[in-house]
């Protein structure tokens, strides 16, 4: 490999992102469809090109972003498909969204005049979802008098159409259900109170996260919201894991650039943390917490090197650390370092680099850093 990817990749397993579709497309209601969740750049694995692998399934209604600019990425890698924003969206950019047929959420009363002025102006409709607060308290709507009287704004304001309406579960990745099955009640209610007192049924209603397409079929209705399993991580360990087989997509790869043996008593890093007990075989590995590594791993985190573990030595540095291939005598310079994924009968996931480290796996992928380019591969079909 002469390209620049020698020192570390993400290679990204589009098969694996379409397993991972296609399993939870099996596991829904047959009429409903599936927004893809894409947001912080695909969770940090690439999001123009997981849309353009996604682009294909009918069932895909279209994708979900963060922020107008990622809504405009997606866009502009050539899909067609419905783009949402899922947070607030700011008034600079409402005219350019009723251009590229980018859904905003809506819940803001500023908002909605100013959108509908935005799509006045561009003798266009701006599709919108209402985003409702059923439990979570973020943003959204309370679902009471003036949220139906913020529902009966959006339905009369020129230039709007009322698409969707959505809202987001707080707790469906735990075992408890109470909360979750609190949210459905309030969220269908809801609706049923704008069909009956407004007379107007909203084409488009989706409250499911990934814990929630997992654990409640009956939350399913005409969308759900795909994210983190689409990279075939979990929502939390409290989801069965049974019900919905998904493959990881991420593996995190690099090089060994140096080996040296060093006697007993030689410290390791910055701060010295490390101290050697006896003749040690060391490595260096050129990844570190700049690469999104997480510096928490000092001490505790391994590495596969030839399908065995290599334990991490000291303090990882922002571009490098030190690893311990004592062990692993055939260890050479230039092998294949697997800091994500799998070697051989060896897998360290997302999820366990997670729990290593104190952090989160949706963290962990989103914190990938720009530096580390991203290889599209196809190992599993
Ligand atoms: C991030 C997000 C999702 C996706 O959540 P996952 O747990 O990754 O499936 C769905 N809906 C909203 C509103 C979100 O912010």
């Amino acid at each position: 490999m002469t390209d620049g990817t020698q020192r570390v990749r993400a290679e990204i397993d589009l098969g694996a992102v379409l397993f991972n579709m296609e399993s939870m497309h099996r596991h829904i209601d047959e009429g409903t469809k599936m927004i893809a969740v894409i947001k912080a750049n695909g969770y940090g694995h690439g999001a123009a090109r997981i849309a353009s692998e996604l682009d294909q399934l009918d069932y895909v209604w279209g994708y979900a972003a963060a922020t107008f600019e990622e809504a405009r990425e997606i866009r502009q890698a050539g899909s067609s498909k419905p783009v949402l924003i899922l947070g607030h969206c700011f008034p600079y950019c409402y005219e350019e969204l009723a251009d590229l047929a980018i859904r905003p959420a809506v819940f803001r009363k500023d908002s909605l005049a100013q959108l509908s002025r935005a799509a006045q102006a561009k003798g266009s409709r701006i599709p919108i979802h209402i985003a409702v607060d059923t439990g979570m308290t973020r943003i959204g709507i309370r679902p009471d008098e003036a949220g139906l009287a913020f529902v009966r704004d959006c339905l009369a304001v020129p230039g709007i159409e009322v698409e969707g309406i959505f809202t987001h579960f707080a707790r469906a990745d735990e075992w408890d259900r109470e909360a979750t099955k609190d949210q459905i009640r309030l969220f269908t209610d809801f609706t049923g109170r704008i069909r009956e007192e407004l007379g107007y049924e909203i084409p488009l209603k989706h409250c499911s996260n990934s814990a929630g397409i997992i654990a409640y079929p009956e939350a399913n209705m005409d969308l759900v919201r795909a994210g983190i399993t689409l990279y075939g991580l979990w929502p939390s360990d409290e989801v069965d894991r049974d019900i919905i087989p998904l493959k990881p997509v991420m593996s995190l790869k690099s090089h060994i650039v140096y080996i040296k043996d060093v006697p007993a008593g030689c410290r390791v890093s910055y701060g010295g943390t490390y101290e050697t007990k006896e003749e040690t075989r060391i490595a260096t590995v050129p990844v570190g917490y700049a690469d999104g590594y997480p510096r928490s791993l000092s001490g505790k985190g391994y590495v596969l090197v030839r399908g065995k573990k290599a334990p991490i030595l000291g303090r990882i540095c922002m571009d490098q650390c030190m690893i311990d291939v004592s062990g692993i005598p055939e260890a050479r310079e230039d092998d294949e370092v697997t800091l994500i994924g799998r070697d051989q009968g060896q897998v360290i996931t997302m999820e366990e680099l997670g729990d290593l480290s104190g952090r989160f796996n949706y963290e962990l992928a989103c914190d990938i850093s720009e530096r580390v380019p991203r290889i599209y591969v196809r190992n599993f079909d």
